[in-house]
C-alpha cells in the first residue's frame, strides 16, 4: 500500500525526535558561496574530511573574489582531505570566477543559474538552494535515495525524478527537513548496506521487504 500524506509527515515527525534538529556538519551552515564550494568539496567525500577541507579553504580565501585570485596550486593542499582534491580546485577557482565576475560575487539563487557553473549538479544547486539561501528543496544523496525507495515514498531511481517525485508528494513546508533528517537516519540507523530495523523509530510504516530479515539480527 502507498504511504498517504499523514503517514509520511508522522515519520518526519518521528525521526526528528530520533534524530534531533541539531546540524550535522559544519560545511553547510555557511553563507550561500560557502555552503556551494562545501558541496562541491562533499562529492564522494565524508563529512568529516569535507568540513576539514573547507574549514582550512575558507580560513584563507572566504569569498569568490579572494578565490578567484588564489592559485590552482595554493588551493590544491588545503582542500586535500576531500577526494579528487585536484579537479575540485579547479573547479572551485573557477565557480568562484564567475560567481565574482559574471554574478558580481552574489552566489546564484536559481537552480537554472546554479547548474551552469562547473561540477555543479541537480543535488549540489539543491543543496546550495536549501541551506545557502533557505530555499526550500529536497536534495537527494544517497541516503535519501534508498530511504525513501525502502519507505515507499518513491519508486523512481534516478535521483532527479526522486526529488520531483519527493517534492510533488510532500507540502512545501517538510521541504528543509527532509535532506538532513534522512542523512542523519542513513548514518546511524538506515545503513546503505544493512539497515538496523531492530532499533527503527519508523519501522511500521516502511515497506522494505527485507526488514523482518533485518529486525532479528
Ligand atoms: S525499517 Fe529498516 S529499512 Fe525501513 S527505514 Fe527503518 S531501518 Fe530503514
Amino acid at each position: 500500500m502507498k504511504p498517504g500524506i499523514r503517514d509520511m509527515e508522522k515519520v518526519i515527525r518521528l525521526l526528528e525526535k530520533a534524530h534531533g534538529v541539531e546540524p550535522w556538519n559544519w560545511h553547510t551552515r555557511q553563507n550561500a558561496f560557502q555552503v556551494l564550494i562545501g558541496t562541491v568539496l562533499s562529492q564522494r567525500t565524508k563529512d568529516a574530511n569535507t568540513d576539514k577541507a573547507a574549514r582550512a579553504l575558507f580560513s584563507r580565501y572566504p569569498t569568490p573574489e579572494r578565490l578567484s585570485r588564489a592559485s590552482v596550486e595554493d588551493i590544491e593542499p588545503l582542500i586535500r582531505p576531500s577526494n579528487y582534491y585536484r579537479t575540485k580546485a579547479r573547479k572551485v577557482r573557477e565557480i568562484a570566477r564567475i560567481v565574482s565576475e559574471e554574478h558580481m560575487g552574489k552566489t546564484p539563487d536559481s537552480m537554472e543559474e546554479l547548474v551552469k557553473l562547473p561540477g555543479v549538479g541537480r543535488k549540489t544547486a539543491s543543496c546550495t538552494l536549501l541551506y545557502g539561501h533557505g530555499i526550500g528543496r529536497i536534495p537527494v544523496d544517497v541516503h535519501v535515495q534508498v530511504i525513501s525507495q525502502r519507505l515507499g515514498w518513491t519508486k523512481e531511481k534516478d535521483p532527479d525524478r526522486i526529488q520531483e517525485d519527493l517534492e510533488a508528494k510532500l507540502p512545501r513546508k517538510e521541504w528543509c527537513r527532509i535532506n538532513e533528517l534522512l542523512v542523519k537516519h542513513g548514518q546511524a540507523v538506515c545503513l546503505t548496506r544493512h539497515p538496523r530495523c531492530h532499533i527503527c523509530p519508523v519501522e511500521r510504516f516502511c515497506s522494505y521487504p527485507g526488514k523482518m530479515l533485518e529486525r532479528g539480527k
